[in-house]
């Protein structure tokens, strides 16, 4: 599906798009190499290391690699085609610590082989590890036929690399004394990094291809992703932005000649490429969105991918209602760059700004509205960088904290800990604000509504269960994910609740707050009433329940982590829609090797109710998976009745996956 940005999904109301995810990090590669090496050429660069400061040499290669000396050791930025080792001991180095790559380019790592056959380890951006590592899968999916997702990661390496470490954003890599800062500045590649270090008393940003000179980049062709695009541009422009508030005095590309104090150079390429951008697309980059006051007390910025709200307490707290991803060129684009195994890149927005602005303290508490990616993308940033506590409706808990136990739309590949959670209809307060919260299903089963009264105003952040741009007057607009639990009753819910309650705003989860009154709700309802009657009049009567959930008989944990030698549980799970008890009865179709305890599951379940039983699980050790992921069925009997294997999961091999 075209990738552009949930907003622009949502507007559709077509099919729906989950994003894959699973926890933080990517693909490990397959354990054994699978081919012997390529052979390589005789080519070699003729240059030698340039010295830029005591401790400090760039030697050009295919890309500049850069030597970090200390002593005898060193640490080399980027490796080319590795010829660097043959210059060290001129250098008086005797041993290289780690190679740091910027970013996954062909250029950057094709001498990488002579590096690991020295066991010099290697680290690479977290968000191109499965280009390195796994860069045979990649070119065994990757699709050339009817091309629309140009985007050059041919420019990937042809054969695996080991890898070492992931250099997750915003993390410091220590070496020695020195501390290498991860920032993720995305543009020439969606993975690339910055890392910035203090050598020979100067701050020293090595930003791989993100600019070539002042005004300039290396390539054009590079920032574009999808057909007609110009999204690396738009990314670049942000990344440079930040790059810029680090305040670099040297600046080390991968190509081209070092930048000494590039203040003005970042400042002028960040010009150049923002006349180009709204020259090629008549838009303001994502740099320039702000976030503006609904009231003075409720920030909201809806220029990003979903909207997000800082409620401001007078302390200078704030309560983030959501807080996704920068833009929907930032969402919509690492989104689709996800592998398999892995989680949607996440770069810091729009803080500094309500620092500054709006006189934002410190973020106590974040809640999203409800448990999709581009709503909390962020979450676990704000946990780890600015000790936000995360609070939330009941049934999101287990879906942050265990992310692989569910197969629903948009869940964020990344667990983090929920710290307080609330029942449907509980009042609570923070700060000088009364709130309450109610379960408001719909969009999605794991949703709520919170209402608040703010600056005098009666509030409702709603995520995304209604927006204001319906195409039928007079009402609210809906939309239907079935892959997101939806039941007949779902949306009919949600409007009561704002029936009920009668707020003058909604604060969408996309788009700016707009004002609602007492007969666009009621006119809501209505058409939320014709939609629960083509449901009964589709679906077969009595079954209208289980027509509109793919995963009435679920497995749990969808994605089950395991390694031969261990017993793991998996759990039935069934809901019984029907208003009679249901008896099911349910066996695992998997390797033939393992062992089930119980080999048949078997369930009453009674009626509108859930019930569970588990299976346990085990591996002998001797077993050799047949690949690193595959997937297992369950076989259903219901009621006597032979429905076959209508649910499965996928299992993952621990130790291909990256920690
Ligand atoms: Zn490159
Ligand atoms: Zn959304
Ligand atoms: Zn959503």
């Amino acid at each position: 599906m075209p990738t552009n940005s949930r907003r622009s999904f949502l507007k559709s109301a077509s099919a729906g798009a989950a994003a894959s995810a699973v926890p933080a990090n990517a693909a490990q590669p397959a354990a054994a190499q699978s081919k012997r090496p390529y052979r390589q050429t005789g080519f070699a660069p003729g240059a030698s290391p340039q010295r830029i400061s005591d401790n400090l040499y760039r030697l050009e290669d295919t890309c500049n690699v850069y030597i970090v000396k200390n002593g005898s050791r060193a640490v080399l930025i980027d490796f080319g085609s590795g010829k660097v080792l043959e210059h060290l001991s001129a250098l008086g180095i005797t041993q290289v610590d780690w190679i740091l790559h910027t970013h996954h380019h062909r250029d950057q790592c094709q001498g990488d082989r002579k590096a690991a056959a020295r066991n010099i380890p290697i680290a690479v951006p977290a968000h191109e590890h499965h280009l390195f590592a796994d860069a045979e899968n990649f070119w065994r999916n990757r699709r050339v036929f009817h091309l629309y997702y140009v985007r050059n990661d041919f420019n990937t390496i042809t054969e695996n690399i080991p890898v070492a470490r992931a250099l997750a954003d915003y993390s410091t890599f220590r070496w020695q004394n020195m501390d290498f800062y991860v920032l993720p500045t995305p543009g020439h590649t969606l993975g690339s990094i910055t890392l910035l270090a203090t050598i020979d008393n100067k701050r020293v940003a090595f930003s791989g291809d993100l600019m070539y000179a002042s005004g300039k980049i290396q390539t054009l062709h590079d920032t574009q992703v999808n057909y007609g695009g110009s999204e690396g541009i738009d990314l670049g422009i942000f990344s440079l932005a930040r790059l810029e508030e680090l305040k670099p005095e040297l600046l080390c590309p991968s190509h081209g000649d070092t930048l000494p104090a590039p203040a003005a150079a970042i400042r002028q390429t960040i010009k150049s490429l923002t006349d180009y951008y709204r020259f090629q697309t008549g838009n303001a980059p994502s740099e320039e969105g702000m976030p503006y006051a609904v009231t003075p007390h409720l920030i909201c910025h809806y220029q990003t991918t979903s909207s997000f709200y800082a409620i401001l307490s007078n302390s200078g707290k704030a309560m983030f209602i959501d807080y996704g991803s920068a833009s929907p060129i930032h969402f919509g684009n690492f989104e689709r760059a996800i592998p398999s195994v892995g989680r949607i890149r996440f770069v810091e927005h729009n803080i500094t700004r309500l620092k500054r602005d709006y006189g934002l303290k410190s973020i106590d508490v974040a809640m999203p509205s409800h448990m999709h990616d581009d709503h909390m993308n962020g979450f676990p940033h704000l946990v780890r960088h600015f000790q936000t506590k995360v609070w939330c409706y009941e049934n999101m808990v287990d879906i942050f904290e265990h992310p692989r136990g569910y197969n629903l739309g948009c869940i964020l590949g990344e667990p983090f800990k929920v710290s307080r959670s609330f029942r449907d209809g509980e009042k609570f307060r923070w700060e000088e604000f009364e709130f309450e919260i109610k379960h408001s299903p719909g969009h999605t089963e794991y949703q709520m509504a919170l209402f608040v009264t703010i600056d005098g105003q009666r509030v409702a952040f709603t995520g995304d269960a209604f927006f204001a741009n319906s195409n039928v007057a007079g009402t609210l607009r809906h939309n239907l994910i079935f892959r997101n639990h939806v039941e007949n009753d779902s949306h009919l819910k949600s409007v009561r609740n704002l029936i009920e309650r009668e707020p003058a705003m909604i604060c969408p989860g996309h788009g700016k707050a707009y004002p609602v009154d007492r007969s666009i709700l009621l006119a809501t309802e209505q058409r939320l009433r014709q939609q629960q009657q083509f449901f009964f009049d589709l679906l077969p009567d009595g079954q209208t329940d289980f027509g509109l959930d793919p995963s009435w008989v679920r497995l749990y944990p969808y994605q089950v982590l395991v390694a031969p030698g261990e017993t793991q549980e998996i759990t039935v799970h069934v809901q019984n829609y029907k208003p009679t008890a249901m008896k099911i009865e349910a066996s695992l179709v998997g390797p033939a090797e393992w062992n089930l305890a119980p080999e048949v599951v078997k369930l009453t379940v009674a009626p509108r109710s859930k019930a569970s039983a588990a299976v346990k699980v085990s591996i002998p050790r001797d077993w050799v998976a047949p690949a690193p992921r595959f997937a297992i069925a369950a076989d259903v009997i219901c009621d006597g009745r032979y429905l076959g294997q209508i649910t499965e999961a996928v299992i993952d091999m621990k130790g291909f996956l990256a920690t």
